[in-house]
């Protein structure tokens, strides 16, 4: 049986298009570059991927999750300093007057990839979108009503952050959660939903003692795991945790054991190992904020190595210049010691997890005389659980086969129902939306009470008592 991996650039877009995941919104006007819509697959895809990312760090690392709100006053991100320092230089075309990122025009080697046409430099552009709040008064209040949409999901845990520690009775660590839209309005948005204006992130910041960053009391358990490093300086390494945190390589245990967590949540959904690595941020990549940062790399056949999760040492950036900017104490009181935590913040890009599942879980094999193409997602990630099918629409096969099925869905699993066209096309078309089972009610079913449960990634077909396949499916 080959295994080849697809790697036809358009072919994951098309099959995402055409089996509902992702569609570039407003097309009936044309799309506007950096949209996407889910479609009822991507939207399914999305949820099960957010699921196991909190149980994930809800339930495993015990984190409280908040729902902070999308627009914020301008004070809070004059604060931040996103105001002044979240922006992207950029350059213009001089005949089509279409703007480009300045990396992807040092990319594209100075001409308009649209004209060729000169380009020229057109100086720096904020990346949030402004909006107001209210109805300004008159001019005086102009900058009071200004509002932005969030450019992450951060900041409103960082304002949250006096309420959130009496919340947990004033002790650290302390780690909180969100998972929402964040907005950031790129420059010249081109690749799919790999850089987008409106996106989802999920983001954990964790609130440590500065003096206990080397003593996370999960290290043990993580240290002996083995992970593909590329320092600043340096060539890529692999290197347990434990080495690469002794020898300095990465700054201390908290920053180290989120990355390694880090790994085992991509590759628990199925992200394969040896398309991941963690690359260190150079002094002049990183954020305003961060102090040090790795990002969790995904080899895209399409777009190379691409950022999907970034790991940060804030410091004590942000609660110390929001305690300044709003005269609020954000200190933890430890006895007559005054300490502003750290903070430690795995940062997920939900959309981009989305692609390199659908590009690394993608692939296609000769079958006989056919070829099917398969999208061989994990069974928690898959979007429907399991497909139902008469084997032909007579002899009372299809009244079995919807009473099986509304049978699966009484017991909360999401399942489809297909009667149409030969068996053979409806598991093409199921192993193209990466459902793990089909159903088959046959002769048998009427006469023994059993089904025929095909796998998909093997296609070993067995026979189950229709009672036992909720069991056999989960
Ligand atoms: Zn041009």
């Amino acid at each position: 049986m080959s295994n080849a991996k697809v790697d036809r650039r358009e072919e994951i877009e098309e099959l995402a298009r055409r089996r509902g995941f992702l569609w570039q919104a407003f097309e009936i006007y044309g799309g506007v570059a950096g949209f996407y819509d889910y479609g009822p697959l991507g939207a399914l895809l999305k949820r099960r991927i957010e699921a196991e990312w909190r149980r994930f760090y809800g339930i495993g690392e015990g984190f409280y999750e908040i729902e902070a709100t999308t627009i914020g006053p301008r004070d809070v991100f004059k604060a931040s300093g996103h105001l002044k320092s979240f922006s992207d230089m950029a350059v213009v075309c001089k005949d089509c007057k279409t703007f480009f990122r300045m990396d992807e025009a040092i990319d594209i080697d100075k001409r308009c990839p649209e004209c060729g046409g000169e380009l020229v430099d057109a100086g720096e552009f904020n990346l949030m979108f402004q909006t107001k709040i209210g109805v300004p008064k008159g001019e005086s209040e102009q900058n009071n009503s200004t509002g932005y949409l969030r450019p992450e999901t951060a900041q409103g845990i960082f304002i949250d952050f006096p309420r959130l520690l009496r919340f947990n009775r004033d002790k650290l660590p302390l780690g909180v959660i969100q998972i929402g839209k964040a907005y950031r309005n790129e420059i010249s948005p081109r690749k799919s939903i790999i850089r987008l204006r409106e996106f989802t992130m999920a983001e954990a910041e964790v609130f440590v003692d500065p003096g206990e960053k080397n003593k996370h009391p999960g290290f043990e358990t993580v240290k002996e795991k083995v992970l593909r490093l590329v320092p600043a300086e340096g060539a890529q390494e692999e290197k347990s945790l434990e080495q690469a945190v002794k020898s300095g390589i990465i700054a201390n245990q908290y920053l180290g054991y989120h990355v390694a967590r880090v790994g085992e949540f991509l590759e628990g959904i199925g992200i394969p190992g040896d398309r991941l690595r963690f690359r260190q941020h150079r002094k002049d990549e990183m954020a305003h904020y961060a102090r040090d940062c790795w990002d969790a790399e995904f080899f895209s056949n399409r777009y190379s190595w691409m950022e999907i999760v970034g790991v940060a040492d804030r410091g004590d950036y942000d609660l110390s210049v929001h305690a300044s900017f709003s005269n609020t104490d954000m200190c933890v009181h430890d006895g007559p010691e005054k300490i502003i935590p750290h903070v430690i913040e795995p940062s997920f890009g939900i959309d981009r997890i989305v692609y390199a599942l659908l590009e690394s879980s993608l692939y296609k094999e000769q079958v006989g005389k056919q070829k099917r193409k398969v999208l061989g997602f994990k069974n928690e990630i898959a979007p429907i659980k399991a497909a139902v099918f008469p084997l032909l629409n007579r002899d009372g096969l299809k009244e079995k086969a919807v009473e099986v099925f509304q049978a699966l869905r009484d017991e909360a699993i999401l399942v489809e129902y297909d009667d149409s066209g030969s068996i053979g096309r409806r598991y093409r078309r199921q192993d193209e939306i990466g459902t793990p089972y089909c159903i088959t009610i046959d002769y048998d079913t009427l006469e023994d009470g059993t089904v025929t449960i095909r796998e998909r990634d093997t296609m070993k077909q067995v026979r189950v008592p229709v009672a036992e396949i909720k069991e056999f499916i989960a």
